[in-house]
């Protein structure tokens, strides 16, 4: 077998496309989100500031946001979508509001997110759309949902709501062919969406996959999950089809179990994460002629793992049931080099009214600011190339 390597460290194609100024703008915004006291007091003033209506809005808009977000709007995003897909990247447009309440507002998200379906429809550029349920459902029931409690009248009308928006949602993807990933979101509603995602692959994922169900190996027990619906899925008659993540709530996974007194359903370390992402690829990887996978990481051993195993099967870069995705602003060596050795690669594109988006965003400033994480690879990677730049 040839030796198998993916050169992630090759900045000149990480960042062909940012000018010189656009990199050192890069560079500064990750290091102060690098400093872990600025990133607190930061984050919550900025929450602070927006709610009591002050000016800092356009301050937002032009740091953070310009880095994370496509836009406000999906046609701000058409920049971004032609950026990346000249980069043969594709976008997942992902409507980023989050910590609605009221049901006209839960409509609004549905109709918004049936929009990027109709925007994605026949673009090569846009392979995916996604949604976060939410979006467009309330917290509350569907922390009854999931904890199996029993539902008056009103919670019971609240559900089928809830069930009718998730339905037209994916019933129109299917209508256009078009693939739609459902996010995991925190452990006590996970099980209401993990009902809801597989209702829909039985329903939309006879011929091809439609509907992507999200499995985070951060928690204990969700590999033998993965193995359990994938068999499922099997013996049901449809495809299965699944983006693999990490996890994004651990802090918050593990506070609840605390305040709350239960034992904390996230794994006991990061190896533990690490070895169970990498096996839920593998397990994929054994089924990649009847399954779909998405691998939504910035982890560079996880993404060259996945790489290599397809070299190692005499895969092709572009297998069509083989995803990789990244976020956009971060780990650009990822998804350009990915992109030019032809693997399918595409980001999440955030999109939405700035004030609307702050969760989204500090998710990502926090991510980027834990320790040994996400920034000191940027910061790394940027360096390098400014510094290949200036010397070239
Ligand atoms: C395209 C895409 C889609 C995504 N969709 C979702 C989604 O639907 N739902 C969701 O929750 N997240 C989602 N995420 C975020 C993802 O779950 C991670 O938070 C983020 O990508 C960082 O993990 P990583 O795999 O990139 O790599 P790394 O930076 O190597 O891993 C960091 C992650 O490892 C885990 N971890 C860190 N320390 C420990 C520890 N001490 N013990 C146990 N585990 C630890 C945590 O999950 C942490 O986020 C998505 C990410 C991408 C790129």
């Amino acid at each position: 077998m040839s030796e198998f390597k993916l050169d992630f460290q090759d900045t000149a194609t990480a960042f062909a496309d940012k000018s010189n100024s656009q990199l050192k703008e890069k560079y500064r915004l990750f290091k102060l989100l690098n400093s872990p006291f600025l990133n607190a007091i930061g984050t919550r003033s900025a929450k602070f500031a927006l709610a009591l209506g002050l000016p800092v809005e356009g301050l937002i808009k032009r740091t953070i946001f310009e880095q994370f977000c496509g836009g406000e709007t999906i046609e701000e995003c058409e920049e971004a979508i032609i950026e990346l897909g000249n980069a043969n990247i594709g976008t997942i447009l992902d409507y980023s509001v989050e910590g609605q309440m009221r049901m006209e507002d839960f409509d609004h998200t549905k109709d918004e997110i049936i929009r990027t379906i109709k925007r994605a429809k026949d673009d090569p550029n846009i392979p995916f759309a996604v949604f976060k349920v939410t979006g467009i459902a309330p917290l509350g029931t569907l922390e009854r949902l999931s904890a199996k409690r029993k539902l008056d009248a009103k919670s019971q009308a609240k559900c089928e709501r809830i069930h009718n928006r998730v339905s037209e949602i994916c019933e129109y993807a299917y209508s256009v062919g078009q693939p739609v990933l459902i996010d995991a979101e925190e452990s006590w509603i996970q099980d209401a969406i993990d009902r809801l995602a597989t209702q829909m692959m039985e329903r939309y994922n006879l011929e091809k996959p439609i509907v992507f169900n999200t499995v985070q190996l951060y928690r204990t027990g969700r590999l033998s999950y993965l193995k359990e619906a994938r068999r499922r899925a099997t013996n049901d008659g449809y495809i299965f089809a699944v983006k693999l993540v990490r996890g994004a709530y651990m802090e918050k996974e593990r506070a609840r179990a605390k305040e709350m007194d239960y034992l904390s359903p996230i794994q006991p370390n990061k190896e533990s994460t690490d070895r169970d992402y990498d096996a839920a690829v593998d397990y994929c990887l054994n089924h990649i002629d009847d399954d779909a996978f998405v691998a939504g990481t910035h982890n560079e051993e996880s993404t060259h793992h996945l790489a290599q195993k397809m070299h190692e099967r005499g895969l092709p870069n572009n297998h069509p049931n083989i995803f990789f995705s990244q976020l956009y602003g971060m780990s650009d060596n990822l998804s350009y080099i990915l992109a030019k050795h032809g693997y399918n690669v595409s980001k999440y594109v955030p999109y939405g009214p700035v004030k609307d988006t702050i969760p989204y965003l500090i998710r990502r400033a926090h991510e980027n600011s834990a320790a040994a994480g996400q920034i000191s690879r940027e910061l790394e990677l940027i360096g390098k190339e400014l510094k290949r730049r200036k010397s070239g």
